[in-house]
């Protein structure tokens, strides 16, 4: 009995050492109890097996100096090579901040550049999962709006109401982190171990924004003529050291993973796209100490059957307004957007549902629903698209034709799909202005986890407009003029 296990250790151990002294061959790792590092563990693990191992042929892989033998010396080298690859790290972290400590609360909480006071989005703002720390600079209020923000360390600026006190006197160290990266269930998840729950900045690049220096109702145009981007970086704050090269070789969406060190206390994670602009979204949050990005898989649908060209796609609907919160109004006396919405809504419902969608609707009565719920519910449906229904409304009656808005870059093409498809639609029944789509920061298309768009359907301030808005075979019409619109853009992603 006993000879047999020392037989079954022995055989163990002689596929331990192949694979851990090939890998040291390779000038890679020696990480034997695979803790992400090549350290004194792995050499005390690997003399605990050698140390009751008889020299035999077979384990000539791990005979590293050649002598014909594995032994101590082999050993001896491996430690070297071992501490060769060990980085020098000071006994305690330095110390980068010291202060009141924030903590965000808010999911999903948007930033602002620290060098203005205004709220205005842009696709520089970066957004951090509740459970971000970060050292508290100073309070800040926008003398226009009144608005209060928290201006924290790593430069950018919170409403005070998505942060809180974390530690009224604290410290913040430097960061290491640790990457891995695994493809399954239609994502790419890239996790993160971190030291602490550091602020970090996600860019897709590069990306040309051609009408900036125009200004829209509220701030510069971020429209974009198409969508190029190449690569997600993510840069993490307070971070002095990173490690772990996360394997993409399975991921469809990137080819592959690099760190970059930059020289103002923060690291980049570099993630290559396979294809430019072959980008469909992404979630993040904290998961105990560990960051994991979750980067949304094309669902492709090119295999799928005439009559259900959307089957294996979820796609949330959101019925604008709805309860106390009536929206615009036109003509009609006591006809309202929100009950508007929610008819066209239904009706698209049906429609995506008839061509094999699974549809999520954000309401299906005369309710409100707070926006920021909106948001949380389409993140839990992990839907393939969103799309919010409303009408528009101006005090003049002139003003006519619907109206695709996006935010994020990677929902322009959805816009543009949509619109020309409702535009059409449109045409057949009257002259209308093109609007056509359009980019602009409304709450919800601000969802990063999936291409997100807001249809204004048309103007109910215009008599035209709204005789056809509230008519039942237009809204049919309609409905199944975006779904073509869904349909048209989700067979032409790259
Ligand atoms: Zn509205």
């Amino acid at each position: 009995m006993k000879r047999f296990c020392k037989l079954l250790l022995a055989t163990a151990a002689v596929l331990l050492l192949t694979a851990v002294v090939s890998v040291c061959a390779a000038a890679l790792s020696g990480d034997v109890n695979a803790d992400g590092a090549v350290n004194l563990q792995d050499v005390l693990m690997l003399r605990k097996y050698m140390a009751d191992l008889p020299v035999s042929p077979d384990l000539a892989a791990a005979d590293m100096n050649g002598d014909g033998a594995v032994n101590t010396k082999d050993l001896l080298l491996l430690r070297k090579a071992v501490a060769a690859t060990e980085p020098t790290k000071p006994a305690e972290p330095s110390v980068l901040a010291t202060g009141k400590i924030m903590k965000i609360t808010t999911d999903f909480t948007e930033t602002f550049s620290g060098n203005v006071t205004g709220d205005y989005s842009s696709p520089a703002n970066a957004y951090l999962p509740a459970g971000t720390l970060d050292v508290l600079k100073k309070e800040v209020t926008d003398p226009k709006t009144g608005y209060t923000y928290y201006l924290l360390g790593c430069g950018r600026r919170v409403y005070t109401e998505d942060a809180e006190v974390y530690e009224t006197s604290g410290k913040l160290t430097e960061n290491k982190l640790y990457a891995t990266a695994s493809a399954a269930g239609g994502y790419t998840t890239v996790s993160l171990n971190s030291a602490w729950h550091v602020p970090f900045q996600l860019q897709l690049t590069p990306q040309t924004y051609p009408y900036v220096n125009q200004m829209g109702d509220f701030g510069p145009k971020y429209d974009v003529t198409s969508f190029t981007a190449a690569a997600v970086e993510m840069t993490f704050s307070y971070t002095t050291y990173a490690s772990g090269m996360p394997d993409v070789s399975e991921s469809p969406l990137f080819s592959a993973a690099t760190w970059r060190k930059n020289n103002d206390n923060t690291y980049t994670l570099r993630l290559t796209l396979r294809k430019t602009g072959a980008f469909y979204g992404y979630h993040v949050e904290w998961k105990d100490n560990q960051l994991v990005f979750s980067f949304k898989h094309k669902t492709d649908i090119s295999k799928n059957t005439a009559s259900k060209p959307l089957s294996g796609m979820t796609i949330v609907v959101d019925a604008g307004h709805g309860g106390e919160w009536s929206g615009t109004y036109g003509v009609t006396p006591g006809l309202y957007e929100k009950t508007l919405t929610l008819q066209i809504a239904k009706k698209l419902q049906s429609k995506l549902q008839s061509l094999g969608a699974t549809v999520v609707m954000s309401r299906t009565a005369d309710v409100k629903v707070e926006l920021h719920d909106v948001a949380t519910m389409t993140r839990k449906a992990k839907p393939d698209l969103f799309i919010s229904i409303h009408m528009d409304g101006v005090d003049f009656e002139s003003a006519n034709g619907p109206t695709c808005f996006y935010y994020n870059e990677y929902s322009a093409a959805l816009a543009r799909s949509i619109i020309s498809n409702v535009d059409a639609t449109y045409q057949k029944h009257k002259e209308t202005t093109y609007r056509g789509a359009k980019w602009n920061p409304y709450y919800v298309t601000r969802v990063s986890d999936c291409p997100a768009v807001l249809l204004e359907c048309g103007f109910m301030t215009n008599a035209a407009d709204e005789k056809l808005l509230k008519t039942d075979s237009f809204q049919t019409e309609l409905a199944a003029a975006i779904a073509s619109g869904i349909t048209a853009f989700q067979k032409s992603l790259p």
